[in-house]
């Protein structure tokens, strides 16, 4: 969540958009950190976006659109794949940004899924705050077991494999 997901996310759409293709992007209506209807980077670089509650709600798009973006995928419901499916088999273009994995480092939500029918993936990792290492693992610093738990900057830091595992 500190690794850069949603800049590059951004930068990929603020591409497509350049090259005047229809662009049309999605967040989960559950996360509301920042703004109602942009997705906002941590350096607040942004981008409009519809938040919809159920990932259904994004086949009802604009007949011509070319692109789909869609951001925070960990925190949609399941039938996203199957969504992102129809989309790509209509020949619509779909960029996902999401987290891979939870905070007890287990596959988060749709997104394994997601990945494993992507014709690409792009794996950007934050920067480990105990050692500098890269980063895969979100160490959450409150104790809590909810699986999702917003407000990162305080409950969340980066952290690589080793120290993810140690614990303190
Ligand atoms: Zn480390």
């Amino acid at each position: 969540m500190f690794s850069g997901k949603t800049e590059e996310l951004i930068r990929r759409l603020k591409r497509a958009e350049i090259a005047r293709l229809k662009v049309e992007i999605y967040k989960p209506a559950t996360d509301t950190r920042y703004d109602e209807s942009a997705v906002v980077s941590h350096n607040y670089n942004s981008i409009e976006a519809t938040p919809v509650t159920h990932s259904s709600a994004i086949l009802l798009l604009k007949a011509d659109t070319q692109v789909v973006g869609i951001d925070e995928a960990q925190f949609f419901d399941d039938e996203l794949p199957e969504v992102c499916n129809k989309l790509a088999n209509k020949g619509v273009r779909v960029i996902i940004a999401g987290l891979d994995m939870d905070f007890s480092g287990k596959p988060f939500g749709p997104v394994p899924a997601l990945m494993a029918i992507a014709e690409l993936v792009t794996k950007v990792n934050a920067v480990c705050v105990r050692c500098g290492s890269p980063a895969m693992y979100s160490f959450r610093r409150v104790s809590s077991e909810a699986k999702i738990l917003l407000g990162e900057k305080e409950s969340y830091e980066p952290r690589c494999r080793a120290c993810f595992h140690a614990k303190d």
